[in-house]
């Protein structure tokens, strides 16, 4: 393992509503959560023997919705991952919240139990586009639980938005971009919506109800962000990630997008060590299941070609600020990054796109607004 200190996710499965644009695997059935926890207590204990020598240095609980787990509930997983895994102290644990399902004392629990990083998924300041979204909060919501979150002593918020979605208008994207200025968390993710196959808003879309943006309307939204971003002193980190400071850079994040090994527990998680990838079976049903007959409910491994790590490393990498690094590079895939794709890549440095500074390549700020195209001719 290149990296000693490696990551864990941990796919909570639940909410209280399914959104309708939302394709991550969750279930509206609460009742099941003392089973998916026992469950998932089985899970950690038998992976844990495997990674006996492993240090792992960011938690990162999601979903769904982790906030809707009780207190006990909560304290059970975070245990657990703490008894069977080398945690380090000092790093970085992160729990996602949804606004309407936290206050003062789950928020203080958390933090007391060691939680040191919160994101809390607002997606919109206007209550018209919340509606749309098919979310369960209002604007009060957000900036209630926010408040309650910092007074229970998080130092680290990461606000989610949603961008260029059918529906927005420029000026309440604009307006929901200052509102979370104004509560300055010290990250914010901004991503733009996907019409994702097998959700309801996919139905939607081809029944004719609405269109998604095209991309020149997408990239409006994107130099809109920067600009906002940009002026409030949040600089771009990656390409969907601003902060105000290096150091809330999310490092359980940089894991994904260094090809750093992690591990996922919960249904549907995915675990990478390289050159292997590996994802759980995607129901409830299916992962208690497996679990009750003492195996683990991997669903499917694969070991990545060189080819398709090469790929990934470049994608990933193009999508950081700081790019890629030639020698890094040189060191993972043994040949020299300018020699194998100047002839592919000459054209978006002599139009500006792309750009070079010491060992590094990266996309310019307007190679950014093309970046799925530029990635596509490697
Ligand atoms: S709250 Fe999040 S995970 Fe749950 S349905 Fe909505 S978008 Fe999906």
């Amino acid at each position: 393992m290149r990296d000693p200190l490696a990551g864990i996710y941990v796919h909570i499965p639940f909410c209280v509503k399914k959104c309708g644009y939302c394709d991550f695997y969750s279930i509206t059935r609460l009742d099941s959560i003392d089973e998916f926890v026992n469950a998932l207590v089985s899970e950690i204990q038998l992976t844990a023997p495997a990674y006996a020598s492993q240090r792992f240095d960011t938690i990162y609980v999601g979903g769904g919705t982790p906030s809707l787990l009780n207190i006990s509930q909560l304290q059970t997983i975070w245990h657990c991952i703490h008894k069977h895994f080398n945690i380090q102290s000092e790093g970085e644990f992160t729990i996602e919240a949804n606004p309407g399902t936290l206050d003062f004392v789950k928020s203080s629990f958390l933090r007391n139990l060691g939680f040191n990083r919160l994101s809390l998924g607002a997606q919109s300041f206007h209550q018209s586009d919340l509606s749309f979204l098919e979310r369960i909060h209002s604007v009060e919501d957000i900036i209630k639980n926010f408040e309650a979150s910092r007074k229970a002593g998080f130092e680290n918020i990461n606000i989610d938005l949603m961008t260029a979605f059918p529906h927005l208008s420029k000026d309440r994207f604009r307006d929901s971009l200052e509102q979370v200025i104004t509560l300055q968390p010290e990250h914010i993710s901004c991503y733009t919506l996907i019409l994702e196959p097998n959700t309801k808003f996919y139905r939607r879309f081809q029944k004719g109800e609405f269109s998604p943006l095209n991309s020149d309307q997408e990239a409006d939204y994107y130099e809109m962000t920067i600009e906002i971003l940009d002026g409030a002193g949040y600089f771009a980190y990656e390409i969907s990630n601003f902060t105000r400071e290096k150091r809330w850079q999310c490092r359980h994040n940089m894991k994904y997008w260094n090809h750093v090994p992690y591990i996922g527990f919960g249904p549907s998680a995915h675990s990478f060590q390289s050159p292997c990838r590996w994802r759980n079976v995607q129901t409830l049903a299916a992962y208690v299941k497996n679990l009750n007959q003492g195996k683990l409910p991997v669903a499917q491994r694969e070991n990545l070609s060189s080819q398709t790590l090469e790929f990934e490393y470049i994608f990933l990498h193009l999508r950081l600020r700081n790019g890629l690094n030639k020698l890094d590079y040189q060191q993972h895939f043994e040949k020299d990054f300018w020699n194998t794709y100047q002839e592919r890549l000459q054209p978006f440095f002599s139009s500006g796109l792309m750009e070079q500074e010491g060992d590094f390549v990266r996309l310019s700020k307007r190679g950014w607004l093309l970046a799925d195209e530029i990635v596509s001719s490697f």
